[in-house]
């Protein structure tokens, strides 16, 4: 049960902004791709020895992607638009944070969406 959620069976660009990760289990999860950036898990935007995240969603945001390639049976591997591609995304890691943005609209909302009148 636990492996299906966690196995892709499809990836596909939404927009330039968003991709969708279909789960064995049925599930289709949105990511915007700068949350992605944001998260990304590398030496270089979390420090090894504390945890700490050191990148800034405003420093980010509106970063785009540019491929996206699978890593053994267990990440996909980013190649961002801002040219970073050291991060590898586990699909345990991708699961849980799917779910986590599907529970909150003000992620998923597009960012540049024109103000109700
Ligand atoms: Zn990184």
């Amino acid at each position: 049960m636990s492996e299906e959620r966690t196995r892709p069976t499809g990836l596909e660009k939404v927009d330039d902004a968003t991709i969708a990760i279909t789960w064995a289990d049925g599930k289709r999860l949105l990511y915007p791709v700068d949350r992605l950036r944001a998260k990304c898990p590398c030496a270089t935007c979390v420090d090894e020895m504390t945890g700490a995240v050191l990148v800034n969603y405003d420093d980010v945001r509106g970063t785009g992607f540019k491929k996206i390639t699978p890593v053994g049976n267990y990440a996909f591997q980013i190649l961002f638009s801002d040219g970073h591609d050291t991060g590898f995304f586990t699909y345990r890691r991708l699961r849980g944070l799917g779910e986590a943005w599907a529970e909150n609209a003000e992620i998923l909302k597009e960012p540049d969406s024109p103000p109700q009148t």
